[in-house]
């Protein structure tokens, strides 16, 4: 099997990316994100693993890359915490810089602030995901990956060496971090051109694990996701008029805030202002 192939093979109709490639250095995560969806598809998600042989299956399908763009990673952070001491992701860096490509890196880590110097050897844009700026809430919500200053400080890094970022703001979950106006405006004074957002899409397993860490807002999203609520594909979603709602407020502070939007797999495709997934950096000429 491919260790590089095509995002979204199923070309979902919520799925509005670019066309794009993928690849994950890592099978599973650590971060251990009460709300991720990968966990529901991976089998032993929490024990975060290199693929196997990867380095060498890497080497043989980066040589036949044509300019295409690389997202890293879709199912898995590509800077797990092993990574500070394996070093697989910067290795894979490494090769891609060798090849014919764009990067994409999507991150919750400031440990991509050390790969800047392979970074600016190829066209690269790093999104990093930052839910939100309450420290508190990121503790329970993402328990083990860095905390949101420590992200905010990672994008102002990369910025300042030239390498373009989007933010996350990702799930968008009601009671907690829909309100995110003082988030946007400080993405907005650190440089950051771009906003993804999407609300929280419940599955099984994230709902239990959210359940457990935030019961009274559980209790309170209940009526909102169960009742009111839409299922599209394996997910529970919010009713689409306070998605909307919720999206449209955060993409209206960042438009004022100089910055553009878009929104992951929503249904809502109007409400982007650039390619949803901050992709257009990497073609953006005043950077
Ligand atoms: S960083 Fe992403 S892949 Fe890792 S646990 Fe969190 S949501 Fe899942």
């Amino acid at each position: 099997m491919a260790v590089i192939s095509r995002f979204d093979p199923w070309r979902s109709s919520m799925c509005t990316c670019p066309p794009k490639l993928t690849f994950n250095p890592y099978t599973g995560c650590d971060h251990g994100c009460v709300y991720c969806y990968a966990s529901s598809y991976i089998p032993q998600f929490a024990s975060c693993r290199p693929k196997k042989g990867l380095l060498q299956r890497l080497q043989r399908e980066a040589a036949k890359l044509m300019g295409e763009t690389v997202s890293i990673a879709n199912s898995s952070d590509p800077y797990p915490r092993m990574e500070a001491t394996s070093g697989l992701t910067r290795r894979c860096l490494e090769i891609f810089a060798e090849s014919n490509c764009r990067i994409q890196i999507i991150t919750k880590s400031d440990l991509v602030i050390r790969d800047d110097d392979v970074l600016t050897k190829v066209p690269s844009t790093v999104a990093l995901t930052i839910t939100t700026d309450d420290a508190e809430v990121a503790r329970l919500l993402e328990p083990h990956a860095p905390t949101p200053n420590a992200r905010l400080r990672a994008a102002e890094d990369l910025i300042g060496k030239g390498i373009p970022v989007s933010v996350r703001i990702d799930p968008l979950i009601p009671f907690v971090n829909d309100q995110p106006e003082k988030l946007v405006a400080t993405l907005a004074s650190i440089g950051v051109k771009h906003v993804t957002s999407s609300t929280y899409k419940i599955k099984p397993d994230n709902w239990r694990r959210f359940s457990a860490v935030m019961p009274a807002v559980a209790e309170k999203l209940k009526p909102l996701y169960f009742k009111q609520g839409e299922k599209i594909g394996g997910n529970t979603l919010l009713p689409r008029d306070l998605r909307f709602k919720l999206l449209k407020n955060i993409r209206d502070f960042t438009i004022v805030n100089g910055m553009q939007f878009g929104v992951c797999r929503e249904g809502l495709p109007r409400l982007n202002t650039a390619a949803c997934d901050g992709s257009w950096l990497l073609n953006d000429e005043s950077r």
